[in-house]
């Protein structure tokens, strides 16, 4: 079933989502050439749990073994923080975030540059996060899940760009992942209803070649099967009488959608 969320629940949400906000914010500065996946995690775990009452969401769901997924360049997600995974520079990398607070999770992730990388990397960076823009523009009460894959697609569209299809964004609040599945392809009009009060992580994933994926013998790690370079971008967004509330950004950023909206 699809829940639908009161306004304190999805205050509590925000909050866990507003840690993950502020942990996005500090890894530009620790994510550089020499440094490992591992060392990123310990970071990650830390500043999580230096939060009281917070934990990191994703350590032991479905039995992964870190606190954040760590994605590198061919890397879609799932990516399990190593020792010997050294960052180099032209690397893309992706952190997953997930934040457990008071029983309510948010869900975040962002693809960062690791010194200096390519135009082609750069370019793929800021189309995936437009992508991400494009769909938190349309989770709106009355519109429906296939409107989110829809911008996705029009983002897209005309560009030698992938939809990594196989894998979606989902609804989340008592558990990491709840339904409805949100799917990064769809048809304007068609899936679910949206309703005020519905939290959902959307998170497009596009790769510079093929969309096809694979999941590597570590049982965790999806690639691309051509190798091509793939980004991901997440925001945990509450749907809400005003607009979409984007609750995994910090204090007037997380209306910025809402906002521009308006025109205010
Ligand atoms: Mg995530
Ligand atoms: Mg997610």
């Amino acid at each position: 079933m699809i829940h639908v969320r009161t306004a304190a629940e999805v205050d509590t949400v925000g909050k866990g989502g507003a840690i993950i906000a502020g942990l996005l914010e500090e890894l530009p500065a620790r994510i550089s050439p020499g440094v490992t996946t591992a060392e990123l995690d310990a970071f990650c775990e830390k500043y999580i749990v230096s939060h009281d009452g917070a934990e990191p969401a994703f350590k032991g769901l479905y039995g992964f073994p870190g606190s954040v997924c760590v994605s590198v360049n061919e890397e879609v997600v799932h990516g399990i923080p190593s020792a010997k995974r050294v960052l180099a520079d032209g690397d893309i990398l992706s952190v997953d975030v997930g934040v457990r607070l008071d029983g309510w999770c948010s869900d975040s992730a962002w693809t960062f540059p690791v010194g200096r990388v390519s135009d082609e990397a750069t370019a793929l960076l800021e189309i995936t996060e437009r992508a991400l823009e494009a769909a938190v523009e349309v989770a709106l009460a009355g519109n429906h899940v296939g409107d989110i894959g829809a911008a996705v697609i029009r983002t897209v569209e005309g560009t030698q760009y992938g939809i990594i299809r196989e894998l979606v964004g989902h609804g989340i609040g008592q558990d990491v992942h709840e339904e409805p599945q949100v799917p990064n392809v769809g048809r304007a009009g068609h899936g679910p209803l949206l309703r005020e009060g519905m939290i959902l992580a959307i998170e497009p994933m596009l790769s510079a070649g093929s969309p096809d994926i694979r999941t590597r013998r570590d049982g965790w790690t999806v690639v691309t099967a051509d190798r091509s370079l793939s980004a991901h971008f997440e925001h945990t967004v509450g749907i809400t009488g005003e607009g979409p509330r984007i609750l995994t950004r910090v204090g007037a950023q997380a209306n910025a959608v809402h906002n521009a909206a308006e025109g205010a």
